[in-house]
């Protein structure tokens, strides 16, 4: 059997690294905001290229806070593709603000910059890009077209942490970046996390107060904020496994590579190349016409896939009073997709076996 993906074993490796960490973070005795967090916060900043960093309890709260920090007018009008995953949706929802879907590209999953001015209103505020599966957008069309317009630019990283678009990290191009440390996401705790990175000194400080009360100053309140804290627990965790996240990347493309070379079905649609990008393969997605039956055929021959994701946004039973309009590519990326087995935990082995079983189908 080729699991999908498996936790104990991704974190296998640091095992030793945690305990003796866990052990020394027991006896300290300080276990909210301490020096854990402060030095994750520099240590990933310095990864990232960017000037600041602020950690916060998830990936959801990074987007919500983000936009908070910014003080829109309420109902004020936020771009966001229209095949993301939830939460980046929500978040827009939570702050008070309106989500405005715009179609991806289909061939690279991402925001299509060029459909981009047709949703601008007197309204909108914020372009909320997502680096979807791992792979970035087309960021400097999107900056142009956001400055063009005096848009804010937040980029939803939950996915593409280490990802580049001509040697710049993903997280450095808007004006905030929302990270989420999930422990299945390319750079995951042991639990909930989350991170905002900036370039803005001032906002960090706002961002800062918010994650904790809206308190910059013990017992006093600037603002009505969030109990948002990254856990400490988790930041020093983190620490361990950053050192090695280029590392555990270069493995996925590694692993991303032979997919590439030896899947040669007429019926799969693999993931785009694009020059000066570098894709961290958080997903390894392909299309399918016969995704169903593809997902089932593979299961029968013991590979175990997933589908990111099965229901789009706009038809999402909580959600789709929000949204009247159609979402055509969005339907077909939903309808088509499905994600491969791409873990540290697969060995080159598995990855070829997974190719010819596709290879196979029909
Ligand atoms: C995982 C994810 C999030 C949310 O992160 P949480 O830490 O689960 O709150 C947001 N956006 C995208 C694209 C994600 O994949």
């Amino acid at each position: 059997m080729i699991e999908y993906e498996s936790l104990g074993g991704v974190n296998e490796p640091y095992f030793q690294e945690y305990e003796t960490f866990f052990a020394s973070f027991i006896r300290k005795g300080w276990y909210i905001l301490g020096d854990e967090v402060k030095n994750f916060e520099e240590e990933f900043t310095g990864y990232c290229g960017a000037k600041h960093c602020v950690g916060v309890a998830n990936g959801l709260d990074a987007l919500t806070i983000s936009l908070k920090s910014l003080d829109l007018p309420e109902g004020s009008e936020v771009i966001v593709p229209s095949n993301t995953y939830i939460a980046t949706v929500l978040s827009v929802l939570q702050a008070g603000l309106k989500p405005v879907l715009v179609e991806p590209r289909l061939d690279n999953y991402n925001l299509d910059p060029s459909l981009i001015k047709a949703a601008v209103t007197s309204k909108t505020k914020v372009i909320l890009v997502v680096h979807l599966y791992g792979k970035m957008t087309d960021m400097e069309e999107v900056m142009r077209i956001a400055e063009e317009h005096g848009l804010f630019v937040i980029e939803d990283c939950a996915q593409s942490h280490g990802a580049m678009l001509n040697g710049k990290k993903a997280g450095t191009f808007g004006h905030l970046s929302a990270f989420s440390f999930y422990p299945t996401k390319t750079l995951g705790a042991l639990g909930d996390a989350g991170a905002i990175v900036t370039n803005d000194s001032e906002l960090t400080g706002k961002i800062k107060a918010l994650r904790n009360y809206g308190s910059e100053k013990k017992y006093y309140n600037k603002y009505i904020g969030y109990n948002s804290r990254l856990d400490e627990l988790q930041a020093g965790l983190l620490r361990i496994k950053l050192k090695h996240l280029d590392a555990f990347n270069g493995y996925k493309n590694k692993l991303a590579t032979i997919y590439f070379e030896n899947i040669c079905s007429p019926l799969i649609t693999l993931p785009v190349k694009e020059p000066g990008k570098y894709d961290v393969f958080h997903i390894f997605n392909i299309r399918c016409k016969k995704r169903d039956s593809l997902k089932q055929y593979l299961q029968e021959n013991g590979i175990k896939t997933e589908i990111h994701y099965p229901v789009p946004p706009h038809q999402q039973e909580g959600y789709r009073h929000i949204f009247a309009g159609n979402y055509p590519v969005s339907e077909e990326i939903h309808n088509t997709t499905l994600s491969l087995p791409i873990s540290v935990i697969h060995t080159e082995a598995d990855i070829i076996s997974v190719c010819k079983t596709i290879n196979n189908f029909s």
